[in-house]
C-alpha cells in the first residue's frame, strides 16, 4: 500500500481546518486535508437544522486573513443563517482553491508518532495512508454528536434525526407532529421554526436555558459600507477583547450600580448585544451577587413574553448562572410557547420511560411522534479529539493519557505526542470565545513556528511535562475565578455520561490567551523544546556510542 507523503495533514475541514490549509499552503508546505464527511464547512455542513444560524455576527465570524474577502463578500443578516454560512465556505473555497487539497469520505482512523522519524504515520477509513512531519487536528469541538438512548429507541416507527446530522433533503413538516428532545442552542433555534410548519411541536426540556435575544435584522447597504470602511478597526477590536466579540467588559461591577443604571444598562444590552450582554458589568461571570441582578432581568424578559402563565415558572431558568452553562442568542423561542399547537413536556416533572412504536411514553403519558429530533447536543472539546487512535511516544494512546482530563501546553501541545498541534481544543479560549478568532489566532501562531523550525532546522516540537503541568493549573485557576464550576455544563464534561469532569476551555479571555502566546514565541517557544534531531534518535545515538 502506497503511504503519501506531505508536509503537514490536517484532520477536519471546517472552519479551522480550511484556514489550516491556507495558511500552510502560504508557507509553501504541502497539506493535505482529510475529511470524514462527503462536504466541506464542518459543523456547519452537519448542523443543517431550521433555524441554525451563528450567535456571534456574522462580520466576526468570518475570516480576517484577507481584506479582499472581507470586502467583496456580503452578509443579508447580522447572524447568517447555515446556508448562507456553507454559501460562505463555498466561495472561500473556490477563491483560495482549496477543494483539490482535501480529501472526503476520509477519518483519520489511527494516528501513530514514528519516533526514530519524527514524524506522523496515518491510517484512515478509505485505506489511504499518510505520512506528515506535523500533524493538526481540527476535528472541532462540537463535532461528536451525543444522542440518549432510551428503551425501545428502535421501536419508534417515524423517523427519528439528530440535530447534528441533519439530512441534506429538506425535511416536510407540515402536517406532522414533531418532538424535539434538548433546549439547548440548536433546540432554541429550531423551535420557533418548526413550530411554524408542523401541526404540532412538543419540545422535552431538562434545563431552562438562558437566552438573550438576537436581535437580528437585515443588513443593509448603508450598514455593510459602513463595517466596511472600518473593517480593520472592527477586527483590532474584537482581536483585543475578551471573547474575540469586540465587546469590552464594564468597568464598573454590577453591585456598585443603582437598579436603576442597573435596568437602564441591561435593557440597552437586551436589544442589541446578543452574547456581549454578559460583559455590561466586568463581574457578571465573576460574582454570584452580580450574577442575580442579570439573571433576574432576564428572567423577568423571559416571563414577560410567555402567554401561558403555567408555562413561565417552567421555562425561566433558574437553578444555575446565566452564562456559567453557553447561553443561546434566540430569535423567538420563548414566545413560539404561545401558540396553540406547540407543547412543553418538562422532563423533570415526568421524565422519559420509554419510546414506543408510536412516540414517546413519559411518566405521564404516551406522546404520539411523526418525527423525533435529538437536540441533545454533544460530547464537548474532546470528544472528536479520543476518538481516533493517536499513538505517541512508546505506544502512549491519547486517551490514555488524557484520562483523567486533558492536559496541553497553551491548549496547543502535549507531552509525548511531539509534532502534533490541537486546533482550539481544550486548553484554549475555544467555545467561550468567538471561535473564529481563535482558529486565526492559533493558526497563525502555528505558521510562525513553522517558519522558525525550518529556519533554525527543528524537526521535532513537543510541550514539556512542566509547562503543561502549569498551564493546567493555570487554566484552572483562572476558572475558580468565575462561575463556571457552579454548574453542570459542557465546559466541564458533566453532560456525559461517565467522562471526567474537569473544566476544559481556558477563562482567561482570547486577549490574555494572546499575551500567552506572544510571549511564548518571543522566548523562543518557551515551554516546547525543539529538537532538530528527533529525541528517539538522539537517544539510540548516545546509547549506539555508549556500548560501542
Ligand atoms: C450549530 C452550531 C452553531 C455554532 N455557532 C457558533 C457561532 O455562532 N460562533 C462561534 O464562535 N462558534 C459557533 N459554533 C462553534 C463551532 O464549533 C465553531 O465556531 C467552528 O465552526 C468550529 O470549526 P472547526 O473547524 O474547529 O470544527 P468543526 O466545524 O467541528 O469541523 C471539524 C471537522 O472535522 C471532521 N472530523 C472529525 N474527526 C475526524 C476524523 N477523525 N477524520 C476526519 N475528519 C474528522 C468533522 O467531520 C468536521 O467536519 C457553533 C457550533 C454549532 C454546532
Amino acid at each position: 500500500m502506497t503511504i503519501n507523503e506531505v508536509d503537514v495533514v490536517v484532520v477536519g475541514a471546517g472552519f479551522g481546518g480550511l484556514r489550516s490549509l491556507y495558511a500552510l499552503r502560504q508557507l509553501g508546505k504541502t497539506v493535505q486535508v482529510l475529511e470524514a464527511s462527503d462536504g466541506v464547512g464542518g459543523v456547519w455542513y452537519h448542523n443543517g437544522y431550521p433555524g441554525a444560524r451563528c450567535d456571534v455576527e456574522s462580520y466576526d465570524y468570518s475570516y480576517s486573513f484577507s481584506p479582499e474577502l472581507e470586502q467583496e463578500w456580503v452578509w443579508s443578516e447580522r447572524y447568517a443563517t447555515q446556508p448562507e454560512i456553507m454559501r460562505y465556505i463555498g466561495h472561500v473555497v473556490e477563491r483560495f482553491d482549496l477543494l483539490r487539497h482535501i480529501r472526503l469520505q476520509c477519518r483519520m482512523e489511527e494516528a501513530r508518532y514514528d519516533e526514530q522519524a519524527g514524524c506522523w504515520l496515518l491510517r484512515c477509513s478509505d485505506g489511504s495512508q499518510w505520512r506528515a512531519r506535523h500533524l493538526v487536528l481540527a476535528v472541532g469541538q462540537l463535532s461528536a454528536p451525543k444522542a440518549p438512548q432510551y428503551p425501545g429507541q428502535s421501536r419508534f416507527a417515524g423517523q427519528t434525526i439528530h440535530s447534528a446530522v441533519w439530512p441534506k433533503q429538506p425535511v416536510d413538516f407540515s402536517g406532522k407532529r414533531v418532538a424535539i428532545i434538548g433546549t439547548g442552542s440548536s433546540g432554541m433555534q429550531m423551535t420557533p421554526v418548526i413550530a411554524r410548519q408542523a401541526a404540532h411541536l412538543t419540545v422535552f426540556q431538562r434545563t431552562p436555558n438562558y437566552s438573550v435575544p438576537a436581535a437580528n435584522a437585515p443588513v443593509s447597504p448603508e450598514e455593510d459600507a459602513r463595517v466596511k470602511a472600518h473593517y480593520r478597526q472592527r477586527r483590532e477590536q474584537a482581536w483585543n477583547s475578551p471573547t474575540g466579540l469586540g465587546f469590552m467588559p464594564g468597568k464598573k461591577s454590577a453591585l456598585q450600580a443603582t437598579p436603576e443604571e442597573r435596568a437602564q444598562v441591561y435593557e440597552a444590552a437586551w436589544n442589541r448585544l446578543g452574547f456581549g450582554f454578559a460583559l455590561t458589568y466586568f463581574d457578571i461571570l465573576l460574582n454570584q451577587a452580580a450574577n442575580d441582578t442579570a439573571a433576574e432581568f432576564i428572567r423577568h424578559k423571559i416571563a414577560s413574553v410567555i402567554d401561558k402563565p403555567e408555562l413561565r415558572d417552567k421555562l425561566v431558568p433558574k437553578n444555575h448562572a446565566f452564562a456559567a452553562r453557553r447561553p443561546s442568542v434566540d430569535s423567538g423561542y420563548f414566545q413560539a410557547f404561545n401558540r396553540d399547537n406547540v407543547e412543553l413536556a418538562d422532563v423533570r416533572e415526568f421524565p422519559i420511560v420509554e419510546f414506543t412504536e408510536k412516540g414517546i411514553r413519559t411518566t405521564a403519558k404516551e406522546h404520539e411522534f411523526d418525527i423525533i429530533i435529538f437536540a441533545t447536543g454533544f460530547d464537548a472539546f474532546t470528544g472528536s479529539l479520543l476518538k481516533p487512535e493517536i499513538v505517541g511516544r512508546q505506544g502512549l494512546t491519547l486517551r490514555q493519557k488524557w484520562a483523567a482530563g486533558p492536559v496541553t501546553h497553551l491548549g496547543i501541545g502535549t507531552s509525548d505526542f511531539p509534532n502534533l498541534f490541537v486546533l482550539v481544543g481544550p486548553g484554549s479560549p475555544s467555545l467561550l470565545s468567538n471561535v473564529m478568532v481563535s482558529i486565526e489566532e492559533q493558526i497563525d501562531w502555528l505558521a510562525a513556528l513553522i517558519r522558525h523550525m525550518d529556519a533554525e532546522g527543528v524537526v521535532e516540537f513537543e510541550a514539556e511535562p512542566e509547562a503543561e503541568r502549569a498551564w493546567v493549573e493555570h487554566v484552572n485557576e483562572r476558572a475558580k475565578e468565575t462561575l463556571y464550576l457552579t454548574t453542570d455544563s459542557y465546559y466541564n464534561g458533566a453532560e456525559v455520561k461517565g467522562k471526567t469532569r474537569v473544566f476544559m476551555p481556558y477563562s482567561g479571555g482570547v486577549r490574555g490567551y494572546r499575551r500567552f502566546l506572544r510571549q511564548c514565541a518571543e522566548q523562543g517557544y518557551s515551554g516546547f523544546a525543539l529538537r532538530k534531531v528527533p529525541l528517539a534518535s538522539q537517544v539510540a545515538a548516545v546509547t549506539e556510542q555508549a556500548s560501542a
